[in-house]
C-alpha cells in the first residue's frame, strides 16, 4: 500500500498540446492524463487531484466579453467555479474509464480558499489572464474598472494572485477521501474568498496559483506526497542557457538557494518549485516535479525532481 499523495495537474493535462482549449481538446487530454493517474491508484496509492484552469478560465472571460451587450459579465471567482465544476466532470468519467472494469469512487469538490483582503496581491495585480486584446479595447475595459498592461504580444487583463492562507473546504475532501473516494479539490487554486469581521464569506476578483494552493491541500489533507505534473521531466538549473542541467535529488536546504539564485521562471516554474519547498518544510514526506508521462514513475523511480529535507543530523 503506498501513501497518500496529492496530484497537481498541469496546463497539458487539459488542453491540446498547442494550447488549444476545445471541448474535444479537454476531452481528449483529460483521458490521457487519467491513464497515468490510474496508475499509481493501481499501484495502491491513496490519490487526491487538483489541477489549473487558465484556459478554461480564458474561455469564460472571452464569452463574458463578447455576450456583455446582452447578459452582464459573471465575476472572476464565478469563473473559477464553472471551470471547478466542468473539469471535475470530466476527470470523474475519465478516471472511471481509465481504470474500468475496476470500479473506483471520484467526487468533486467545490472548493473555496481563503485569501488575505490585505495582501500586497491586491495593491499590485500582475497576473495576466485571458485572451490579448489591442490598446482600444484594453482602454474601454479599464475604463470599467479592470487593471490591463501591454506585454510584447498585445495588451492583456491583469489580476491579484494573492497567497492561498487556507483551503476551506479541505475537510469535505478529507471525508471523502475517508471514505474511499478518489477526490478532486481546489481546482483552479480554488474559489478565492475573504472574510469580513462577522465571519461571513464573499468571493473576490482573484486567481490563485494552483500549485502554491496545492501545497496547503496536500498539507491539509496530510498527504505524505506531493506531485506536481507538468510538462518537463525536471526543473533546470540555468534553464533556457547552454549549461542547463536537470535537477533530480535536492534538499529544500539546496533548492532554497537555487531558487535565490533565480533559475525558476516568475508564473511558470516558480510557483511549482515555491510549492515543493513549502511542502517539504511543512513536514510533508516528498515533492516531486516532473512530466505527466512519468508520475506513475515518480514515486516509485529515479524520476522528476524530489525535493525532500534531507537526512536528520
Ligand atoms: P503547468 O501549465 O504545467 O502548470 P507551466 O507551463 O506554467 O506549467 O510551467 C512549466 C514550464 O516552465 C516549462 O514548460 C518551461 O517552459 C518553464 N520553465 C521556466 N523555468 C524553468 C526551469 N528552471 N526549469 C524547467 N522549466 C522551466
Ligand atoms: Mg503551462
Amino acid at each position: 500500500m503506498g501513501g497518500r499523495v496529492l496530484i497537481a495537474l498541469g496546463g497539458n493535462a487539459m488542453t491540446a498540446p498547442d494550447g488549444s482549449a476545445s471541448p474535444a481538446d479537454q476531452r481528449r487530454a483529460i483521458g490521457r492524463a487519467m491513464t497515468h493517474v490510474a496508475s499509481l491508484i493501481r499501484a495502491g496509492h491513496e490519490v487526491m487531484l487538483t489541477h489549473g484552469n487558465g484556459p478554461q478560465v480564458g474561455n469564460i472571460l472571452l464569452k463574458n466579453q463578447l455576450a456583455a451587450h446582452v447578459l452582464a459579465p459573471v465575476p472572476l471567482d464565478w469563473c473559477v467555479a464553472q471551470t471547478q465544476g466542468t473539469l471535475g466532470t470530466l476527470i470523474m468519467n475519465a478516471l472511471e474509464r481509465a481504470l474500468a472494469p475496476e470500479p473506483v469512487r471520484v467526487a468533486t469538490v467545490v472548493t473555496r480558499t481563503l485569501v488575505d483582503p490585505d495582501d500586497p496581491a491586491f495593491r499590485e495585480p500582475v497576473k495576466p489572464i485571458g485572451q490579448y486584446f489591442g490598446e482600444d479595447e484594453a482602454r474601454r475595459f479599464e475604463r470599467h474598472g479592470q487593471t490591463w498592461r501591454r506585454f510584447e504580444r498585445g495588451w492583456r487583463r491583469v489580476v491579484a494572485s494573492p497567497w492561498p492562507v487556507e483551503i476551506l473546504d479541505a475537510p469535505a475532501a478529507i471525508a471523502l477521501m475517508e471514505a474511499g473516494y478518489t477526490v478532486v479539490a481546489a481546482g483552479g487554486g480554488g474559489v478565492p474568498v475573504v472574510r469580513a469581521e462577522d465571519g461571513t464569506l464573499s468571493g473576490v476578483e482573484a486567481v490563485i496559483d494552483k500549485d502554491l494552493a496545492a501545497a496547503a491541500l496536500a498539507r491539509a489533507v496530510q498527504a505524505t506526497e506531493l506531485v506536481i505534473a507538468t510538462d518537463v521531466p525536471h526543473a533546470l538549473v540555468g534553464y533556457g542557457t547552454a549549461a542547463a542541467r536537470p535537477i533530480e535529488e535536492i534538499t529544500v536546504a539546496e533548492l532554497r538557494v537555487l531558487q535565490a539564485a533565480g533559475h525558476f521562471a516568475s508564473g511558470s516554474m516558480g510557483p511549482k518549485v515555491e510549492a515543493a519547498l513549502r511542502f517539504a518544510e511543512d513536514g510533508g514526506n516528498r515533492a516531486v516535479i516532473t512530466s505527466l508521462e512519468h508520475i506513475g514513475e515518480a514515486l516509485s523511480g529515479n524520476i522528476g525532481t524530489r525535493v525532500s529535507r534531507g537526512v536528520e543530523r
